[in-house]
């Protein structure tokens, strides 16, 4: 209905204007009626008189037969404005006389409605004394009467427009008592729901309905607002719940960094839109070096302080575009996206080994940690994600085995070398129960007085189906899965047993140094299990020399130093093996009860020529005398080396120019040679 569409204003004064329009109608209807009604009766009233008059004056004429001064008389009522027809009967029923002359029709008696609403009739009966001589007919029409009705309802028209406009005018003004509260409760409402706002308040001073309806507004808007706060308060839980969780799902807590499930995502985008897109990205998986042996001598807490330090300094000099997450324990991986070439990757993993070479502070003290990476390029190498994160982790784990704090990029051929770690891995578990695994005994000669002072006892592998296996292959592989510890202990306690064996049947104390690893001596027992496994043997203790890497001094930590010195204590001599080669500082050396100092045979392998090498063992050789410790030459293969180290006060030489490592049984010569020479001296002090 069109009312339902209008404003409240233009319904409330369509809605007075008809109620005012159809009551005045019903009025003025009335007062017409009523008008036509008394005009009527009066109009029959004053024909009956006129009928009256006419009545007694026509007597006469009716008497004498006059028509003449009858119609005369009729004549007169020309004047009348009603009257229409007047006929005069005599007493046959016969015109007698008639106005106007040429009214021919008889009257109309009807008693209906339209004849009430057309005319007025009226008969009187015209009578001298007593006797009737004819009667008088008047007809009389209404028009005058309803032209007066007429200009009536002209003006009652006239003044109902007046009447309207102005009270239009009125309801305009005076209806915004009404509207005025609900088109601002209307607005506010708006309001509210526009900008859902419900600290929004309406002010009505009233005590009427609409007073009633904006308390109950405010009310609602009110509660509205409370159930809001409590919403809100909920939601913002709920939202901080859900970080959390999100934070949980997708970031590692102990680096903060993106986690594994975050870097499949991640990996899975990039590496779509690099098919699509044809540009080149690569994965690099980043595998800290040793990081076993920092949780376990510095504890774990250090451990996860430096996964962080780590995680945080290879972030502040990567791209923003690259994201870099941790996958595994020590394991990092980085995602480098639109690579304009292979070198770029490259260039990034030179980045890296220089920023790990630089120590991070943790607690005060100074920890190195290296890395080694491998790099799986999309979509040259693989296109699947899983393949391109084992290519990188192949790579990777061959560039440990190059050496660590080293990077790799992936190589088909590589796959081999991998298999070949799983087999050796598999194999190598075996090798105890199956007896697989020897020793080899290289002499260690006195360069002065060129008699052997010991052995160093090396492990053998040899296996049915790989054959022999070089230590430098299986024992990094012995230390990442943790067999060296067992493979260290068969190793003391065969090389003490053997020792010992040879101590009994030839009278002689050589000494057998035994190569103990950094995962070794990690150990939390491992002097107890040192001095149980020699004990076991009867060798006494001072004949046993404990070969340590340097690397397994750089943690300069308390439990490291207690641990030497017990050995020390008890009698074991330590030498470090290979020294030169790692970072040591020359505190350490001081610090720790070191006895005897190996020289890498990387320097004496170009002496005498090189002169850096040349340098380089004279200054180990002086350094080593200062301290009061005995040197060895590790790998003498020719006179010349001999004799410069001789020449330089060395005190004990190995290497192939004496004897490759030996088999036991072959070993036992130089033994027996010992043996000999020593019972030809005393047998010469003897004669002597
Ligand atoms: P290393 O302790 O430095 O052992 C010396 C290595 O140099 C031995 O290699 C030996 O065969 C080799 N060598 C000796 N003289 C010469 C020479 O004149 N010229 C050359 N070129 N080489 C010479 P090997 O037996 O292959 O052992 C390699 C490494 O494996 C050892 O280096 C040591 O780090 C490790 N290893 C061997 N046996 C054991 C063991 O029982 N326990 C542990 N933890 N590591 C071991
Ligand atoms: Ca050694
Ligand atoms: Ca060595």
């Amino acid at each position: 209905m069109l009312l339902n569409d209008l404003k409240i204003g233009n319904k409330l004064l369509l809605i007075n204007l008809i109620a005012a329009s159809v009551s005045m109608m019903i009025l003025v209807v009335c007062i017409v009626v009523i008008a036509f009604h008394s005009n009527r009766t009066s109009l029959v009233h004053n024909l009956n008189a006129d009928a009256h008059i006419l009545s007694e004056n026509l007597t006469a004429s009716l008497a004498f037969n006059d028509t003449k001064s009858a119609q005369s008389l009729l004549e007169a009522l020309r004047w009348s404005p009603h009257i229409k027809q007047v006929v005069i009967l005599d007493s046959q029923e016969k015109t007698f006389a008639k106005y106007p002359l040429d009214t021919t029709q008889s009257f109309n008696q009807e008693d209906t409605l339209s004849s009430y609403l057309s005319s007025v009739s009226i008969q009187l009966p015209i009578k001298i004394g007593k006797q009737q001589v004819g009667h008088i007919q008047i007809n009389a029409s209404l028009n005058h009467i309803y032209s007066q009705l007429k200009q009536f309802l002209a003006l009652m028209m006239l003044a109902m427009l007046l009447a309207g406009v102005l009270g239009a005018f009125m309801i305009r003004r005076l209806q915004r008592y009404l509207t005025t509260p609900i088109i601002g409760l209307t607005r506010s409402m708006r309001l509210v729901s526009s900008t859902d706002n419900y600290a929004l308040r309406f002010k009505l001073e009233s005590k009427d309905e609409l007073g009633e309806l904006a308390t109950g507004f405010n009310t609602m808007l009110s509660t509205i607002q409370s159930h809001q706060a409590e919403l809100d308060a909920e939601l913002l839980l709920r939202n901080q719940a859900e970080n959390r969780l999100q934070q949980l799902a997708y970031y590692d807590q102990v680096t903060k960094l993106p986690n594994r499930h975050h870097f499949n995502e991640k990996m899975t985008s990039v590496v779509a839109s690099s098919i699509q897109n044809n540009v080149l990205c690569c994965i690099m998986v980043i595998d800290l070096d040793d990081f076993k042996i920092v949780n376990d001598t510095l504890g774990h807490h250090i451990g996860d302080d430096l996964l962080f330090a780590v995680g945080e300094r290879l972030c502040h000099d990567i791209r923003t575009e690259d994201i870099l997450c941790r996958i595994g324990g020590d394991e990092f991986a980085l995602i480098l996206d639109n690579l304009t070439s292979t070198e770029q990757a490259q260039h990034v993993a030179q980045k890296i080994i220089q920023l790990m070479a630089l120590p991070f502070i943790l607690e005060d003290r100074e920890v190195f940690i290296g890395a080694s990476m491998g790099i799986s390029f999309c979509p040259n190498d693989a296109t699947s994600i899983p393949v391109l994160l084992r290519n990188a982790d192949t790579a990777m784990y061959i560039a440990k085995r190059l050496g660590k704090n080293y990077y790799q990029m992936y190589l088909p051929e590589m796959e081999a070398k991998n298999i070949r770690r799983f087999a050796l891995e598999s194999a190598l578990h075996r090798a105890l129960d199956h007896k697989e695994l020897f020793l080899h005994y290289q002499p260690q000669i006195n360069i002065q007085t060129n008699q052997l002072t010991g052995f160093e006892a090396l492990v053998r592998w040899s296996n049915p189906e790989l054959g022999l296996i070089s230590p430098v292959d299986f024992i990094p592989l012995a230390e990442d899965i943790g067999l060296i510890i067992p493979i260290g202990e068969f190793v003391l306690y065969q090389a003490c047993l053997q020792s010992q064996q040879w101590r009994e049947h030839y009278q002689v104390d050589t000494s057998i140094s035994v190569n103990l690893s950094g995962r070794q001596l990690i150990q939390a027992n491992i002097v107890e299990r040192i001095i149980d496994i020699v004990n076991s043997t009867k060798l006494p203790l001072h004949l046993v020399t404990i070969e340590l890497t340097e690397s397994i001094l750089m943690d300069h930590t308390k439990e490291t130093l207690d641990k030497l010195e017990k050995l020390s204590a008890s009698g074991f001599t330590i030498s470090i093996d290979d020294f030169g080669t790692g970072y040591s500082s020359m505190s350490y050396l001081k610090r720790y009860p070191i006895d005897t100092l190996k020289i890498d045979r990387s320097f004496v392998s170009d002496l005498p020529d090189d002169t850096n090498d040349v340098a380089i063992t004279q200054a180990i050789i002086a350094l080593g005398k200062n301290l009061g410790m005995k040197l060895v030459a590790e790998g003498v293969e020719t006179e010349a080396q001999l004799a410069f180290l001789k020449m330089h006060d060395c005190d004990i030489a190995q290497g192939y120019l004496y004897s490759r490592p030996l088999p036991a049984i072959e070993a036992e010569n130089f033994i027996i040679a010992l043996s000999d020479a020593k019972n030809h001296a005393s047998a010469e002090t003897t004669i002597n």
